[in-house]
């Protein structure tokens, strides 16, 4: 199976919304499976109209750990609060306290407690699951609980998910979250080919610059999609000759439209809610498989 990652450097970009339209016009020529990467905020799946409670599958997740004292073994000596990195543990009546959203599940304090007193214990700190679009295929997605951490392992369990659900699927689409962290640095293993989206801004492009740092990296095949690129004529120009003199494909460039957020309101992707992107994506649908097929 060979597996297509579109990111971004910066939110806001129209990175999920044009996800969305790339699984649609994909699913009518290969058998696809999605896998929306982006864990702290999953919505490619509201895209499609699809809330967890229209999920297929919807279950806690364990990828991290937490720090569990032992008061009747403790002495109070305070030693995990001094070392704890994160400054997770607090004294409370001469007994160490997790602090609400703290713990890193590092394990410093109990390697230090003289008592063992301490120990991690494994908590639920997501949701991963899968669901059905309308147009057949499936997209495997995990939300990680507020405040908790670990989302490079969620993002792995969501591609793991994505393989088992599409066993016999030609092709994987990952959404990855925005930006250049630990979730896309997980999401970005082991892809085929990267799509960036960029809108032509000084921040779009610095962003730009730094996501295509994990892509090369990874000596991942790449392209790239200007979005809203008559918002600022002269950046989008900067981009095009950035790609022109690196050998970059530039797959598309679409023009601002406010019919992206309509679109999204109303939990449609934009090449079913407005037929004249048909052509767009098919577009960017046929270059995206020539590279891929040229290995
Ligand atoms: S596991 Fe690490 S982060 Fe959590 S309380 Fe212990 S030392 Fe602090
Ligand atoms: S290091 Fe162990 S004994 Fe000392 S305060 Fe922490 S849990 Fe208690």
């Amino acid at each position: 199976m060979k597996s297509i990652i579109v990111l971004s450097g910066k939110g806001g970009v129209g990175k999920s919304s044009i996800a969305a339209s790339l699984a649609v016009v994909m699913s009518r020529n290969s058998k696809i499976v999605c896998a929306d990467c982006d864990v702290d905020a999953s919505n490619l799946s509201l895209l499609f109209g699809l809330t967890t409670d229209k999920y297929v599958e919807w279950r806690p997740l364990s990828t991290n750990q937490e720090a569990v004292v032992d008061k009747e073994k403790c002495t109070g000596c305070g030693r995990c609060t001094e070392f704890c990195y994160f400054n997770a543990l607090e004294l409370e009546d001469g007994k160490p306290r997790l602090k609400k959203f703290g713990c890193e599940g590092c394990g410093v304090c109990e390697l230090v407690c003289p008592e063992k007193a301490i120990k991690l214990v494994n908590i639920e700190n997501a949701y991963v699951g899968y669901a059905r679009s309308r147009e057949g295929f499936f997209i495997a997605s995990a939300q990680l609980q507020p405040g908790n951490s670990g989302s490079g392992k969620v993002v792995f369990e969501v591609k793991k998910k994505a393989m088992q659900i599409g066993m016999d699927a030609d092709l994987m689409l990952i959404d990855a979250a925005a930006g250049i962290g630990c979730p896309v640095i997980a999401s970005v293993a082991g892809a085929d080919y990267a799509v960036l989206v960029i809108e032509p801004t000084p921040s779009g492009y610095a962003d730009m610059l730094r996501a295509l740092e994990i892509v090369d990296h990874f000596k991942i095949k790449k392209g790239i999609i200007i979005n809203k690129h008559d918002l600022n004529k002269r950046f989008s120009e900067k981009i095009e000759s950035f790609a022109k003199e690196k050998n970059i494909n530039v797959l598309a460039k679409i023009p601002f439209d406010k019919n992206f957020v309509t679109a999204m309101t109303c939990m449609i992707p934009i090449i079913e809610y407005d037929k004249e992107y048909e052509p767009v994506f098919e577009g960017i649908r046929q270059k995206l498989m020539a590279s891929l097929a040229r290995g």
